[in-house]
Order: structure tokens, then sequence, then C-alpha cells
């Protein structure tokens, strides 16, 4: 049993969801019930530092002040009336964020992968309205080891069998070619029924990998010869997690859509958004697109001190920093047991080297035993990405549980 290592009270949580929840998930054993700035703590009151942040959600960190006053302030007074009539907050919540990003118009949605549809359903429109691609022919590339969500379009073309294994039929219209390739992406970009192209500025879940310089503007100029969308997923990688407002902002690129999720809200609700010119967003016209809480009051009040937040905090210019700072640290240790450390900003991630199949997850134990909650993906690589509040004297105190831990590989 799991109380080797919990408390009898957090294996009594474990029990409960073994038992009455779906498997779709295989989280660490910890048990959490309070958060605050980089902390998170479990029901037992031990203390943590958070170093994936909700995937990426609360990079302004946990229960932010601000945007938990903005939230109760806003549930005491409307949280939903649907788009089927106006409310008082929908149209400055339109006006600031397209303002902050610098686009004409907002569709907001919810979770993630509801804007990555958006963003699909709007690319393909765009390819039969403007570009008179032939009915039913429109074609999105996609790049190999992508994650943009879960839903069945999506994981049609995930390469991940995790992903898409027994979930098919799956949608037609997707052409995947190899990430950080621009050749491939001009071949690919020969068929004239191309209308976009669905990239991660990063690959986060793919385990941080950033591609060479000059990829996205790479990406960027294929586009404009070509007459095709870039489409730019930065739900992961947005919101000065990657040490930029936006991780295209590193090569001075424009997607011409903008997909957003994540910390839009502080990590508080589901709050999803894609941005785009008049030009492509016009083309959808009233009943063809929506969803029941896209664009609600409570979410639109919350986004704005999100957002704002990020900016009068500074956090970009401190992801920045830390980030240069947490991989300096990190190369310090000159651990035989990590193979890579990358990354951008506080979006980073190290390749455990192949002790046994199962030594990235037995260092997350370790980690968590140390006081610091990290989760691996795709097997040997673990993420690093905490809160964008973090400091320097935390860095290394959260570097000096890292070397601790690492100890348990010998
Ligand atoms: N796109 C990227 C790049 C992501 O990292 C994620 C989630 O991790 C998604 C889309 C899906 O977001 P959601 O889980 O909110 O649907």
């Amino acid at each position: 049993m799991l109380t080797h290592i919990l408390s009898e009270r957090s294996a009594q949580y474990l029990l409960l969801e073994d038992k009455y929840s779906a498997h779709n998930y295989h989280p660490l054993p910890v048990v959490l019930e309070k958060g605050k700035g980089v902390f998170l703590y479990d029901v037992d009151s031990k203390r943590y530092y958070d170093f994936l942040s909700g995937y990426s959600a609360v990079n302004q960190g946990h229960c932010h002040p601000k945007i938990i006053e903005t939230f109760i302030n806003q549930t005491q007074k409307l949280t939903l009336t649907s788009r089927a009539f106006h409310n008082n907050l929908f149209g400055e919540f339109a006006e600031f964020i397209t303002q902050y990003f610098g686009y004409d118009k907002v569709l907001p949605m919810n979770t993630g992968v509801e804007a990555v549809e958006t963003a699909i359903k709007l690319a393909r429109r765009w390819g039969y309205t403007n570009k008179g691609i032939g009915e039913n022919k429109v074609k999105i590339i996609v790049c190999a080891d992508n994650f943009h969500g879960r839903t069945s379009t999506v994981i049609s073309f995930s390469t991940d069998p995790g992903s898409y294994d027994r979930f098919g039929p799956y949608m037609p219209g997707f052409e995947i070619v190899e990430y950080n390739n621009l050749h491939a992406i001009e071949v690919a970009f020969q068929d004239k029924n191309v209308a976009a192209i669905l990239v991660e500025p990063i690959q986060g879940e793919a385990g941080v990998v950033v591609p060479d310089d000059g990829y996205l503007q790479g990406i960027r100029n294929l586009c404009n010869e070509y007459n095709v969308l870039f489409l730019a997923d930065e739900i992961q990688t947005g919101l000065c997690r990657t040490g930029k407002l936006l991780a295209c902002d590193h090569e001075n690129v424009r997607p011409d859509i903008l997909i957003l999720g994540k910390a839009l809200s502080g990590g508080t609700m589901p709050v999803s958004c894609v941005l785009c010119d008049n030009a492509i967003m016009m083309n959808i016209k009233p009943g063809e697109h929506g969803s029941t809480y896209g664009g609600n009051p409570l979410a639109c009040a919350v986004t704005v001190t999100s957002l704002k937040v990020l900016r009068e905090e500074k956090m970009a210019e401190n992801a920045a920093a830390m980030g240069i700072l947490l991989r300096a640290e990190l190369n310090k240790l000159q651990s035989p047991f990590i193979k890579t450390i990358r990354g951008k900003g506080l979006l980073n991630a190290i390749v455990i080297e192949h002790v046994n199949k199962d030594a990235a997850w037995d260092l997350c134990l370790a980690l968590k035993e140390n006081g610091l909650l990290a989760k691996p993906t795709h097997g040997d690589k673990i993420r690093f990405a905490p809160p964008l509040i973090i400091n320097a004297e935390q860095i290394k105190e959260c570097v000096g549980i890292i070397n601790e831990s690492l100890k348990i590989l010998f």
C-alpha cells in the first residue's frame, strides 16, 4: 500500500479517487489543499515548491491576491449571462485583450483545446472564403510530437499513440511534418489546398523541445510566400512563461491566429481565446460558433486582472532572468544523471539518464519527499516550470533540493 510514502489521511484520498474517478491520469502521490505564490501545501501542511504551475496555468502564482479579489467581487455580482445577452464586461474585456496583444478581434472560449478547435475552424473558413480552396479540400499542416489537447479532432493529428490509439476514425484534413524542419514545411506548402500551419513555438508536452533560432521567422516567411495562415498555439508558452509575453516575440513574429489559454485566468477557471484580424475573424457569422461559458462576465473580469498582473509585476522579465539562473545552477550540478538541460525563460526540462525505466518517476518521488513537485513527461523528461514570481534565492534552494534528490539514482 501507499502508506509507506503517504500519511494515512492522504492515502484515504487516493483510495477515493481510485474507486470513483476515471483512471485517465497518473498523478504523483501527493494530496494538496492549499496554494500560495510559488508554494503548495498538502493535507498534512507540508510545503512544496510547485515546479509545474498547473501545466503553466498558474504563471502568476497560486491564489494571486489581485486575481482572487477580482474573482470574489465578480462572483458576488454576475457570473454568467451566456452570449444570448450582452453584459457590461464583455466589450471592455474584448477591447483590453485585443489592444494588449495587438489584434482586431477576440473570440473567447474556455479550455485550451476549444481555442485550438476554434482556430482550426477559422483557418478552414478562411481557406474556403479568402483563399478560394475547393469544398472540403482545406488542409492544415501540423508538427510531429505536437500536443494541442484531447478532442477527437485534435488527437486525429497527434503522433502519440497514447493520445490517439483506438479513438478513431480520425478527422481528415491534416498533414504532419517534422518539427523544427522548415524544408518539410515548404514541401507541404506546395499543395494549394494548404490553408494554415498550426505550431507550438516550443513543444511543451513533448518535453520542452526548443526549435532552432529562426524557425518561427522561417515559418512566418513561408506563410507570407505561400499565402498560408500561421496559427501559434501559445497556450503553454504564452503569457510570459518563456521570458517574453509570447514565445513568438523572441523572433518578433506575429502569428495570424494567436491561441491562448491556461494562465489567462491565473489558474482560477478555464479561460481561453483566439485572437486575429478582421479578415479572418469576420468570416464567422452569428450562430456559426460559440460556447455557453465563453466570454462570461466572471472570466472577463478575471482575465483582465490576470493580464494586468503579468505586466505590472514584470513577470516576463523575471521569467527570463530566473530561467537563466535556473539553467546555470542546474548545469553547475554536473550530474551524471542529467542528460540534457533545456528551455527558455521558466519553461524548462531536464532529460534523465536511463538508469532504469522508472528513473524520472523515482526522481519526482524523491523531489516530492524533499519539498518540490514536478512531473515526468514522456518517460524520461521532467519539466521545471515554477510560477513566474519565483526569486533567485528560491531558485537556488530548489536546485539544492534537486541535487539532493538526484542521489536516489545512485
Ligand atoms: N495546447 C497546448 C500547447 C497545451 O499545452 C495544452 C495543454 O496542456 C493544450 C493545447 C490543451 O489545453 P486544455 O488542457 O486546457 O484543453
